[in-house]
């Protein structure tokens, strides 16, 4: 069974083969023309499945998975914002860098110069039969600039628990065990093994 990824971001569809090397994981990008899917759903969990299920209708194949992930950061001090708008949190065509560098600004304006804060991973998995969703959760800290280039996203300005860098300067191998997209996944891949 191919397992195919509704996704056509480059630092999850990196993160999520290195996390899933027992299964073909083919981002849909290489099976057709990319399309906008639009993700009106008022949860990760929502959203994930929209995004799943627009990707298995458009490939017209019966013995696929497809996989795709819906996941953000929110922060405390901004009221859990941005959550599920992290990808538009500058705007609708905002890029990685925008979404980064607004944040930042936000969290400059509250005059503090850190908050608590968390990154939800939801992984929707569907079928011709079945649908699931998983989630995994990562909790740190948000700081108010931005530190390492590593990572993608919001990595630079976030520190996990437990440590004293961002996720921009920390080994891609910190964040496979600790990360939101990693924990969904291991719980991905039981519900993957059933089917
Ligand atoms: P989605 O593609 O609609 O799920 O949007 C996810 C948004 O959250 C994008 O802006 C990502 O850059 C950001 N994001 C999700 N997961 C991570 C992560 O692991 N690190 C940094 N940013 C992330």
């Amino acid at each position: 069974m191919k397992l195919v990824l509704a996704t056509s971001n480059k630092g999850k569809v990196k993160e999520i083969k290195a996390l899933c090397e027992d299964f073909e994981v083919i981002p849909y990008s290489e099976l057709m023309d990319e399309f906008e899917i639009v993700e009106d759903g008022s949860s990760f969990k929502e959203n994930a499945l929209i995004k799943a299920r627009a990707v298995f209708n458009a490939l017209k194949q019966d013995n696929i998975v497809v996989m795709a992930d819906d996941s953000g950061i929110s922060v405390d001090v901004l009221d859990g914002k941005p959550g599920i708008y992290s990808a538009r949190h500058a705007g609708k065509n905002a890029n990685d860098k925008d979404n980064l560098y607004k944040l930042i600004q936000d969290i400059k304006e509250k005059n503090v110069s850190s908050s608590s804060a968390h990154y939800t991973a939801a992984i929707a998995l569907v079928t011709k039969e079945s649908e699931f969703v998983v989630h995994g959760w990562m909790y740190g800290t948000a700081i108010s600039e931005a530190v390492g280039s590593g990572g993608f996203g919001y990595d630079p300005l976030f520190i996990p628990l437990g440590y004293d860098k961002t996720l921009g300067q920390l080994d891609d191998e910190v964040k496979k065990k600790l990360s939101h997209r990693a924990k969904a996944l291991e719980l991905a891949k039981i519900v993957l093994r059933t089917l």
